[in-house]
């Protein structure tokens, strides 16, 4: 998700502002004032409670705050991100924001300051109350607005200036200088967002062969736990020694041992773009699991792929690759073929059931050529990245 608020004084511009990066982040907008508004329009309990307040130029209760907005967060619970304009606008504001975002499993990516100064701010709203019909775009009222402003709202510059997330805009520019300030202050947020892709099939779907060739093209840390562990083995580390131990006593590799090597493999791709996991997480165990090392590097997943193929059609894929030398010793025979299709129905398949209630998991068709199906993959690989906003 990409969390933005837009911050400055009445007149400043947020509403501009806000059309235009609405349409280009595709965000879900979310102004108070809008909301307060049509709640008076309308006539609700709300409405008439927040009616002579907004005329006078004070601030509505937190109370009523914090109800509208839930409200509007839960009823868009797709959304690519949110856009507050004229929220926080206190210092407990800024506390309530930070609770609801964590309700979201997100975070407010950046606070954007539009200064500009009183004057200027006076002259602006001036100017619109000729046309907006507002109530509040009077002289009178609009010095309150700006009393209220400059000792209720100015404080949460701190809060934000204290968590390193705010960035101050010139506001007095023409628009599309102030939007291009802000463009960049959002392009350099987004690519601190990392891609992560987890990408399911079952055995013999093309997963690994999509997926390392995915990550060549698009640039991400292809991590396969299999892989990962065979190579242990061949470089005969100290984990490479207790793998193989557990092998040839038939045990599974326990979690701790998976988790160290993804672990380690996270830490030293500093400047990578993301990641693509493969065979990773396989338990519901392990999908707890990602989600804390993603977390602990301030990600999440981003996109959760399945690769879609006909039961038939994988165990004939799967016998042709016992007879070649691409052979995996866990495909020898048909017994062990059918041991790891169920494997991935009983453990597996409830966690990409898991996902698909949290985030949707896309089905790709996994029938035709190798090119057929990275060509389908890639393109959602592409619009994953269009919408690429960090958790
Ligand atoms: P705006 O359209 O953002 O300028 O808001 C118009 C009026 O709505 C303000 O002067 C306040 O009375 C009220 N209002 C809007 N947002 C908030 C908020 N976050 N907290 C308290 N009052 C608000």
């Amino acid at each position: 998700m990409l969390n933005i608020a837009l911050f400055g004084p009445p007149g400043a511009g947020k509403g501009t502002q806000s059309e235009f990066l609405i349409e280009k982040y595709k965000l879900f907008y979310i102004s108070t004032g809008d909301i307060l508004r049509k709640e008076i329009a309308e006539g609700s309990a709300l409405g008439l409670e927040a009616r002579s307040i907004i005329a006078s130029g004070g601030l509505v209760s937190d109370e009523i705050i914090v109800q509208i907005i839930e409200k509007t967060i839960q009823s868009n619970p797709n959304a690519n991100g949110f856009l507050f304009d004229g929220f926080p606008r206190t210092y407990i504001q800024a506390y309530i924001l930070e609770g609801l975002m964590i309700k979201l499993n997100t975070a407010l990516n950046c606070l954007i300051s539009l200064e500009v100064d009183e004057e200027t701010s006076v002259q602006r709203l001036l100017e619109r109350g000729k046309q907006s019909g507002r109530m509040d775009d009077n002289e009178k009222v609009i010095r309150n607005r700006l009393h209220e402003y400059n000792e209720k709202t100015l404080p949460v510059l701190n809060f934000y200036k204290e968590k390193g997330n705010y960035f101050a805009v010139n506001g007095s520019q023409s628009i599309e200088q102030v939007s291009a300030d802000i463009e960049v202050i959002v392009q350099n947020e987004l690519s601190k967002s990392l891609m992560n892709i987890v990408l399911f099939g079952y055995p013999g779907s093309g997963r690994g062969s999509q997926g390392r060739a995915l990550a060549k093209a698009y640039g991400l840390e292809y991590i396969a736990t299999g892989p990962m562990l065979e190579q242990e083995i061949a470089k005969n580390t100290a984990i490479g020694k207790q793998i193989s131990q557990l092998y040839e006593s038939g045990k599974l590799v326990p979690d701790e041992i998976v988790v160290k090597l993804i672990e380690k493999k996270l830490e030293q791709s500093k400047g990578i773009k993301g990641f693509i996991f493969k065979g990773f997480p396989r338990t519901l165990v392990q999908s707890y699991i990602l989600d804390g090392l993603l977390k602990k590097h301030g990600s999440s997943i981003s996109k959760v792929i399945e690769l879609e193929v006909p039961t038939l059609e994988l165990i004939s894929r799967l016998d042709a690759r016992s007879k070649t030398d691409d052979c995996m010793p866990y495909d020898t025979s048909t017994e062990k073929i059918v041991k790891r299709l169920q494997e991935h129905e009983n453990k597996t398949v409830p966690v990409i059931n898991k996902y698909n209630h949290l985030h949707g998991v896309t089905k790709i068709n996994g029938m035709g050529s190798f090119e057929e199906v990275n060509k389908r993959l890639s393109e959602e690989i592409e619009n994953a990245f269009k919408t690429l906003t960090h958790n």
